[in-house]
């Protein structure tokens, strides 16, 4: 970490050695893991600050438990199981979900520039909702080929489909279609990730003609007819042979996995899609540093 004056942004050390404005103001002992923390005085301000100012987790309680946190909650279990496994109150569980999903949004970000641009992407949608079936929400997820890669996702609501479409709308009123929104946000943010002539595989929704032109004017657009699933119950994992799609349906059944909301027939439900987006970001980064290609980034970026 590099040291400088949280007030007037001065460093402890520059390249020549000339600043010599901080200098070391003894240390203390942390309360929470009796680690040693370095303190510190800047004498053109007057400030007294430590390592621990400058921290990400400045003020946490509990930091040292930041990472296992994550872990459970990418390894689906839910929040209030994380709470009695780990024997934490409920609400710091939430606390660190969303203190380490935000960090991770910013890593996946870090993660992205680093990599050579994406020749083979491929997304499509995942549905889930929250409280009720009647309250349906879309994912769109964009992964690379091959790799598994989770380039990008976005978080959506949508209008409940097939038979309890009618008492939907009757109970909750008519629900907002945020998806093709959700698209062209997504796609605008990935834009920069992925090559001028890539190929790109969706399946055969009408809607992603014009918004692959649009975003993406000089890719090969390829589109498959959407198949059914072969474990009833498991509609990621297609039946019939090899399916063209595999990355991305391989890595929505994996996010099923991962993140117990989304288990299908399952206790657990999403309350607010706010959380979801968030649970995403957690289970990408961990999904994105599992792959087998990331064991080389991973020494270099820090993850919480
Ligand atoms: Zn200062």
């Amino acid at each position: 970490m590099k040291i400088i004056c949280p007030k007037c942004k001065n460093p402890y050390r520059t390249s020549d050695n000339s600043s010599r404005s901080i200098r070391k103001f003894g240390f203390f002992y942390r309360i929470s893991d009796r680690k040693k923390v370095q303190r510190f005085y800047c004498k053109l301000c007057s400030l007294h600050f430590s390592v621990a100012t400058l921290s990400f987790c400045y003020r946490q309680k509990k930091r040292q438990i930041n990472h296992r946190v994550a872990r459970q909650l990418v390894s689906g279990t839910s929040q209030r199981e994380c709470a009695r496994l780990m024997k934490i109150n409920r609400k710091t569980v939430v606390r660190k979900f969303i203190f380490m999903a935000e960090r991770a949004k910013l890593t996946l970000e870090k993660l992205n520039k680093k990599r050579p641009s994406i020749a083979q992407l491929e997304f499509d949608d995942l549905e889930t909702f929250e409280h009720t079936k009647c309250k349906p929400i879309s994912v769109t997820l964009a992964v690379e080929s091959k790799s598994r890669w989770i380039v990008g996702y976005e978080v959506a609501s949508m209008p409940a489909k097939g038979l309890i479409a009618k008492l939907s709308v009757k109970k909750y009123g008519k629900r907002h279609d945020g998806r093709s929104t959700a698209r062209k946000k997504l796609f605008g943010r990935i834009q920069k990730y992925i090559a001028s002539e890539a190929d790109i595989k969706s399946d055969q929704n009408p809607h992603y003609v014009t918004d692959v032109q649009r975003f993406f004017p000089r890719s090969r657009h390829y589109r498959y007819k959407g198949r059914r699933g072969c474990v009833v119950g498991q509609g990621e994992l297609k039946a019939g042979g090899s399916d063209p799609l595999f990355s991305l349906n391989h890595t929505c059944a994996m996010a099923r996995y991962r993140i117990s909301r989304l288990i299908r027939r399952t206790w657990n439900t999403t309350k607010k899609m706010e959380m979801l987006d968030l649970h995403f970001a957690l289970m990408s980064l961990h999904h994105n540093l599992s792959l087998k290609e990331t064991s080389l980034l991973r020494g270099r970026t820090a993850t919480g």
